[in-house]
């Protein structure tokens, strides 16, 4: 039977690297995924497997200042998604996770084996919690269905198509616009925070082409965490961006601002034993190749929440 994949979520970051007609994709302003009657009619549609990345997210700011939405939004679309599949007789399902929902106080580095052994950072409690429901869900429909979905656990994605709202969106698109914003205006770059946190980022094309080979020949209980294992300081992160966009103007530290988590390793034996020749996309590339995207979409990219015209496209 020909593969005719429903990609939730099919515009946002990761969603809009699966490119073809196998791919279906609905917007959110056609089927509202927390509404369960909604689901139901998008699982009408003619589609044997699903990539479910819908989800709402964000970085720091968003995730402190909307606990709420993140938790329930969060919560109720998974709940809804991986149960009208398993009513649709789907035998493949990938759900995403994120590092980010891993307990805050935990031996690093992280691995698959390690979601649940504690409460995550306070300022992502919300998300992290919601998200862990979806490996419990998987878990237990395996256990009851014998259904064989999967979640995987990317770091840091970014690239095109990502919410570049200054605000709330994750720290890669955030500082992109403000160090656009910055240029265009002869004022100062602010960063958050000290620049000393590490983090680990991934390439949105990377994770679309990982997930897809996961969803076909992955088979293990546990899910797998999608890293390059490469830590970066956001300090150096603001030096290849402010290169890469030419900014010649002032760099200001804000350190009234979070930190956040300081660091997230996470360990990439499983991903390196089943794909040791993945060639991973350099952080260098990647945010040349976003950054451009930006500067040439800059009219149509999503830069907030008054500016956003599809709300729950986007992953992690
Ligand atoms: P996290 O990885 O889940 O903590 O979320 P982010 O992707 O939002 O990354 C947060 C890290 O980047 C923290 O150390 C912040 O202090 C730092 N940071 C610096 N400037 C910004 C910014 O403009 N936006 C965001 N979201 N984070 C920033």
């Amino acid at each position: 039977m020909k593969d005719n994949i429903l990609i939730t979520g099919g515009y946002g970051l990761v969603g809009s690297q699966f490119i073809g007609d196998r791919y279906k994709k609905f917007s959110s302003s056609e089927y509202d995924l927390r509404c369960i009657k909604e689901v139901e009619d998008l699982f009408l549609k003619d589609f044997n497997k699903v990539i479910h990345c819908a989800g709402k997210v964000g970085g720091l700011g968003g995730n402190m200042k909307y606990k709420g939405e993140f938790f329930y939004d969060n919560i109720v679309i998974n709940t809804n998604v991986i149960e009208a599949a398993r009513l649709k007789g789907i035998t493949k399902l990938v759900a995403f996770l994120s590092t980010c929902i891993f307990p805050a106080d935990v031996e690093y580095p992280l691995t698959e084996d390690k979601i649940h052994l504690g409460p995550p950072h306070y300022s992502n409690d919300a998300y992290g919690y919601a998200k862990r429901m979806a490996d419990i869900q998987i878990r237990a429909y395996k256990e009851q269905y014998g259904l064989d979905y999967k979640c995987v656990i990317p770091t840091n994605i970014y690239g095109p198509h990502d919410n570049f709202d200054t605000q709330n969106g994750h720290v890669l698109p955030s500082l992109i616009h403000k160090c656009y914003i910055a240029r265009e205006t002869n004022t100062p770059l602010t960063i958050w925070g000290s620049g000393k946190p590490l983090r680990e980022f991934i390439f949105s094309r990377d994770v679309a082409q990982l997930t897809e080979w996961v969803l076909n020949n992955y088979n293990e209980k546990e899910p797998i965490i999608f890293t390059t294992a490469e830590e970066i300081s956001i300090k150096e992160v603001v030096g290849i961006i402010v290169e890469l966009m030419n900014f010649k103007g002032k760099v200001i530290w804000d350190t009234h601002k979070p930190d956040g988590q300081y660091r997230k390793p996470s360990n990439n034996n499983k991903i390196k034993k089943y794909l040791p020749d993945f060639k991973f996309t350099s952080l260098y590339e990647g945010l040349e190749e976003t950054i451009n995207w930006f500067e040439d979409h800059y009219d149509i990219a999503r830069k907030g929440k008054k500016q956003e015209n599809y709300k729950y496209e986007k992953i992690i």
